[in-house]
């Protein structure tokens, strides 16, 4: 029996993704750190090592290319047989930024809650429609490739867990339309080709400019971000629906002070990545098909 616990944590080169490999593997937990970019992967391997973690190795991975993730499967195979845990925490937001020095603006934001920071960066953004289709393509599709290349690796496990880090913003409140936030919330009769189908009609619709009339979330602004993650939401339902042998879950980390947010937010990466370790850790037969805001189980809606 292969005793050595494996995890597997998509862009953890910065970010949560990074403090989530520090954490598993300061629990002793073998954790296989992936980035899209094999300069800065290996420099947080470098770096954790530093700090005396030797039990953390690179793999380079492109969430949103099948191919990165089926030499991502075969490495695993090859070197364990089996996969523990798959964090899938690779996400990006979608838009561009006239934003390029954070602290220039630390002051003017400095009286502002959580909403409020995020409404000033938006105002100092723009979403083109192809940074909408990168959006939907790591944060949604990255997430079902890398879930789907790994999932056999994850059923040899004696227990897989597949924590998906989402966002407060993927619930469904942000929808308009009912009829859609119905669809999406009926797991039972949705399918993953169905979820790709509504993908392929976000983006047409945000093309033709009809987001708000077909009830997609507009209000408030990144609607493609939302899109994607209430999309990985539905997926990560569907697959632990399919899988009750798994503990699939997501988890809202918070608003957590990283790059994504121009280092806005008010958490520290230490406390935004405690609700991907309990569900990385969460025992077998545990919560399948929930989702955390932070450390509390809530609702998808
Ligand atoms: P960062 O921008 O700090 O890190 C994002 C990570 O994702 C980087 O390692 C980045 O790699 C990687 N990445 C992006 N695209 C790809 C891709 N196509 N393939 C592989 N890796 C990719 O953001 P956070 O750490 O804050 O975000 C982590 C997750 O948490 C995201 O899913 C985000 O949506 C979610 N989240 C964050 C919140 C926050 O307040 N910070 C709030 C809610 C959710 P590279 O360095 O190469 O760009």
């Amino acid at each position: 029996v292969n005793r050595i616990r494996v995890a597997v944590v998509t862009g953890g080169n910065r970010g949560i993704g990074l403090e989530v490999c520090k954490q598993l593997a300061s629990k002793g937990v073998t954790v296989v750190l992936t980035a899209r970019d094999e300069k800065r992967g290996a420099e947080a391997v470098k770096n954790l090592a530093s700090q005396g973690l030797s039990n953390v190795l690179f793999h380079q991975l492109e969430v949103g290319d099948l191919s990165s993730a089926v030499r991502l499967a075969d490495f695993i195979r090859e070197q364990y047989g089996k996969l523990d845990i798959l964090v899938n925490n690779a996400g990006i937001v979608g838009t561009t930024t006239e934003i390029s020095d954070p602290e220039s603006f630390k002051q003017e934001l400095a009286d502002m809650d959580g909403m409020e920071k995020l409404e000033w960066i938006r105002k100092h953004t723009t979403e083109p429609y192809d940074k909408a289709k990168e959006c939907l393509i790591t944060n949604y599709h990255g997430t079902k490739i890398v879930t789907e290349a790994l999932l056999p690796l994850l059923q040899f496990s004696s227990h897989g867990r597949v924590v998906n880090v989402s966002s407060h913003f993927g619930l469904l409140r942000f929808f308009s339309g009912e009829e859609l936030k119905k669809e999406l919330n009926n797991i039972d009769s949705l399918s993953v080709q169905r979820l790709d189908e509504l993908s392929e009609f976000f983006l047409k619709d945000f093309k033709n400019g009809q987001l708000e009339p077909h009830g997609w979330p507009t209000e408030g602004g990144y609607p493609a971000y939302k899109v994607s993650k209430a999309l990985a939401n539905a997926y990560s339902r569907i697959i632990a629906n399919k899988h009750p042998e798994l503990c699939v879950n997501c988890v809202h980390p918070g608003y957590v002070s990283t790059d994504i947010n121009f280092h806005t937010g008010d958490l520290m990466v230490e406390e935004g990545a405690r609700g991907a370790l309990i569900l990385a850790f969460i025992p077998k037969g545990g919560m399948t098909g929930a989702y955390l805001n932070c450390t509390e189980v809530a609702s998808f809606v």
